[in-house]
């Protein structure tokens, strides 16, 4: 990234046009919107709510699982092509995910004058604060449940060499690249929608705590995201929590329930090329430490 950085700097010595020139083109990503707060609620469930749901738009939705059921308040994710929906994550335990979805489901077909689809779901990795609410998917009708181990998602998404490959999915007229990221988890993935340019990051990338269990996987998982983003269009980096506050450089104590003022969902490619900087430096001896939007947390095995 270094390298693009000194383009630009240069360019702008010279006329910030050159700088924009260089930029890809953002033809074809459709617009969208993620709202300024997600806010789970406290602990107490009245009203029995279990999911919050966010339209990015009418083909791609954003649910948070209620801070009463986990205080994790896991982030999923569902998109709809043409032929296919896909559902990345199914929550922390405790909670009712089948339906949230299924009625958006439902909504989306009445809309599309459709009578059925196909459903993906996957996982960003394979904690069990993403993963929980897998049971209510297995036996629905035209569901294909992704399993959790690497071999299982290099499989069903084609990745050739784990993890330097890129796998894709294909849910009609909207295309999805999967690149693996290990280092948070074994088995973790980013997912690259082409329609609305949204890198879905998990547990790799968000506003909180970035657990590193494997360091070195992790840098290169990071810098290979980087690189990817740096030749891509990317409107929105949306992670899998969020665990920090709207005052930079602090976080929520872990376990918290109630985050009234917490940070706003979405992340830049600036705070991936900042976090790729900062791990890099490190040079294999992660320590913790805390950047502006998020924390570098290694944790000893
Ligand atoms: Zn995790
Ligand atoms: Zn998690």
């Amino acid at each position: 990234m270094s390298d693009i950085r000194s383009v630009c700097t240069l360019a702008a010595a010279v006329s910030m046009l050159a700088c924009t020139h260089a930029r890809p083109s953002s033809v074809g990503v459709e617009p969208g919107r993620v709202p300024a707060s997600l806010y789970a609620g406290g602990a107490d469930c009245a009203g029995g709510l279990t999911f919050h749901v966010y339209a990015y738009d009418a083909d791609f939705y954003i649910l948070r699982q209620a801070a009463c059921t986990s205080f994790e308040k896991p982030l999923l994710y569902l998109l709809f092509g043409r032929d296919r929906a896909l559902l990345l994550d199914t929550g922390d335990k405790g909670a009712d995910v089948r339906t949230p979805v299924d009625t958006l489901v439902r909504a989306w077909l009445a809309r599309n004058g459709r009578a059925a689809t196909r459903l993906v779901v996957a996982h960003s990795h394979a904690h069990s604060d993403h993963v929980a609410g897998d049971t209510q998917f297995v036996r629905r009708p035209a569901t294909d449940v992704v399993g959790r181990d690497t071999a299982s998602v290099r499989a069903f998404f084609g990745v050739r060499r784990w993890p330097d490959d890129i796998g894709a999915i294909d849910l009609g007229e909207r295309a999805v690249d999967v690149i693996p990221i290990p280092g948070h988890q074994m088995a973790s993935i980013a997912l690259y929608d082409r329609r609305t340019g949204i890198l879905l990051t998990g547990d790799t990338f968000y506003p909180g705590r970035l657990f590193v269990r494997d360091t070195a996987a992790f840098a290169r998982s990071i810098s290979r995201l980087t690189a990817f983003a740096a030749s891509h269009h990317v409107t929105h980096l949306l992670g899998a929590h969020i665990e920090n506050t709207r005052t930079a450089y602090r976080d929520y104590p872990e376990g918290t329930v109630d985050q009234p003022a917490e940070h706003a969902l979405d992340l830049g490619v600036a705070q991936l090329v900042e976090l790729d900087s900062v791990v890099h430096a490190m040079r294999g001896r992660m320590t913790r430490t805390a950047l502006r939007d998020m924390t570098i947390w290694p944790v000893v095995p």
